[in-house]
C-alpha cells in the first residue's frame, strides 16, 4: 500500500510553492490553491529582492540551515536557467565597537567558529572598500562574502513553472474559504467559488493571511506591516557591487537594511521595526511620515542618497509568530491540518530548504531542524530566547 498522500496546499507564496514542488517530486499528489494572479502582487514573497544571509547572532541552528540553503541557491542558479542568488556578500556594520551579546559580534564569532571567511572591518577599511558609507558613524563590523540577494517574486514565478512541470495541479484564482471538517478530522477545503476539494492533508501556507483564515491561530501568529521604499539615484552605479553589497546598519538596534541598486537603477531600503498591526485583506499604505525617516537615515549613513528620488513604496506584511520561528508541523487539535507558515520577516532566504522541511513532516521524518519549527504553544520557554533571530 503506497504511502503517497493527496495534499491540498493553501497559498502559493514561497512556503506553499516549495512544499508543493518537494511533495510532488516525492510522489504525493498535490493541489495548490491561490486567488492569484501568481506570483500574487500582495504576497510577502513577491518583491524585487530579499536578503540571503547566514548571520543570525548566536543562533547556530539558523546559520546551519542557511549553509544548507546556500548550497540549494547555488544549485538553483544552475538549474533554473538564470541567476536567482546574486552573491554580492553581506556587510554587517555596528555604530559602536562590537561587543559580546551584540548581533554583529555574536554573528562574527559564530561565522569564525564555523570556518566562514568573514573579514573584520574598521573605519579605515570601510572607507576604502565601501566609500558610499559615512564611515565615521560605523567604527566596527565585518564583510561576509557568503551572502547576497534574490529577486523573490521572480523566484516564485520560476518555482511555479517547476511545480507545473512536476505535475502539481495549480488552482490559480481559487481561494480557500474554510476547512471541511467532521468532528476533529480535516478532510479538505471549500473555496470561495463554492467548490469542495478533498485530501488526506491540508497545508495552510497563506503567509500573513493565515491567522485571518484560521482564527484559532491568532494567539500564536499575527499580521504586521513593515515599510519598504524604492529610490532611483542618478549615479546608481556607485551603489552597486562590489563597492555596495547587501548591507545591515546596526540592524539589531536600528532595523535598517538594504540592497545594491539594480541594473534598472532601483535601490531598495527597508526597516525592520515593531511595524503596524494590519488587516491582510485591508488597505496597505506606508504611513506618510516614513519617507522623512528613511531620508534621515540616508543623511546619517549614505549622504549621497539623501535627495534620491522616491519611485515607489510598499507596506509588506509579516506573519509574525510569538517566538519568531516558523510553524512547519501538524496542528495537534485538527487531524489532517498542517501549517507551513509564520515566516516572521525572515523566511524567504531558506526557500531551498522549506519544501524539504514540510515534506519531512508529512512523511513523519525527523531532521535536525524539526524541533525548532514543531508545533509549540505560546510560552514554551525553550523557544522564547530565539526571538532575536528576526530578519
Ligand atoms: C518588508 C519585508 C521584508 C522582508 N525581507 C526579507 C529578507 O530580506 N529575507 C528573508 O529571508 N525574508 C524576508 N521577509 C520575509 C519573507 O518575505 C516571508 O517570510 C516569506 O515571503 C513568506 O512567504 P509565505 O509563502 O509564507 O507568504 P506569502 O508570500 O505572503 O504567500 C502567501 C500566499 O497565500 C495566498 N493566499 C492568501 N489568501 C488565500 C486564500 N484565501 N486561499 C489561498 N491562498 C491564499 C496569497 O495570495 C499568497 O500568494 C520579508 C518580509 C517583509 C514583509
Amino acid at each position: 500500500m503506497s504511502d503517497n498522500k493527496s495534499i491540498i496546499i493553501v497559498g502559493a507564496g514561497i512556503f506553499g510553492v516549495t512544499a508543493a514542488l518537494e511533495l510532488q517530486q516525492r510522489g504525493h499528489k498535490v493541489k495548490l490553491f491561490d486567488p492569484g494572479p501568481l506570483p500574487h502582487p500582495d504576497a510577502s514573497s513577491t518583491d524585487i529582492s530579499k536578503v540571503l544571509r547566514m548571520d543570525y547572532g548566536k543562533d547556530e541552528l539558523y546559520m546551519e540551515l542557511m549553509e544548507e540553503a546556500f548550497a540549494g541557491w547555488d544549485q538553483w542558479n544552475e538549474e533554473l536557467g538564470e541567476t536567482v542568488f546574486h552573491q554580492t556578500g553581506y556587510l554587517m556594520l555596528s555604530r559602536d565597537p562590537m561587543v559580546p551579546g551584540g548581533l554583529e559580534h555574536d554573528s562574527f564569532e559564530l561565522l569564525q567558529k564555523r570556518g566562514q571567511p568573514a573579514e573584520r572591518l574598521n573605519k579605515g577599511s570601510l572607507e576604502e572598500r565601501f566609500p558610499a558609507w559615512n564611515a565615521k558613524n560605523y567604527p566596527d563590523g565585518y564583510f561576509n562574502p557568503r551572502g547576497g540577494w534574490a529577486p523573490s517574486g521572480r523566484v516564485v514565478q520560476l518555482l511555479i513553472k517547476e511545480c507545473e512541470k512536476a505535475g502539481v495541479e495549480l488552482h490559480e484564482g481559487a481561494a480557500f474559504q474554510h476547512l471541511l471538517e467532521n468532528s476533529s478530522k480535516v478532510s479538505g477545503i471549500r473555496t470561495t467559488n463554492g467548490e469542495d476539494h478533498k485530501a488526506d492533508i491540508v497545508i495552510a501556507a497563506a503567509g500573513a493571511w493565515t491567522p485571518a483564515l484560521l482564527p484559532h491561530l491568532q494567539d500564536l501568529m499575527w499580521t504586521v506591516g513593515q515599510p519598504v521604499i524604492h529610490f532611483k539615484p542618478d549615479n546608481h552605479q556607485d551603489y552597486q557591487p562590489p563597492q555596495f553589497p547587501v548591507w545591515a546598519a546596526d540592524v539589531g538596534r536600528t532595523g535598517w537594511y538594504g540592497f545594491p541598486a539594480k541594473d534598472d537603477g532601483i535601490l531598495k531600503l527597508a526597516n525592520h521595526g515593531p511595524g503596524w498591526s494590519v488587516d491582510p485583506f485591508g488597505e496597505r499604505r506606508v504611513p506618510a511620515d516614513q519617507e522623512a525617516k528613511f531620508r534621515d537615515f540616508f543623511a546619517h549613513t549614505f549622504p549621497g542618497l539623501v535627495d534620491a528620488p522616491k519611485v515607489a513604496d510598499r507596506l509588506c506584511l509579516y506573519c509574525d509568530t510569538w517566538d519568531g520561528n516558523f510553524y512547519i508541523d501538524f496542528d495537534p487539535q485538527r487531524e489532517g491540518l498542517m501549517l507551513s507558515t509564520g515566516g516572521s520577516g525572515h523566511g524567504f532566504k531558506f526557500a531551498p530548504m522549506l519544501g524539504k522541511l514540510a515534506a519531512d513532516v508529512v512523511e513523519g521524518k525527523q531532521n535536525k531542524y524539526s524541533s525548532r519549527f514543531a508545533w509549540r504553544s505560546r510560552g514554551d520557554i525553550s523557544t522564547e530566547e530565539a526571538r532575536f533571530s528576526d530578519l
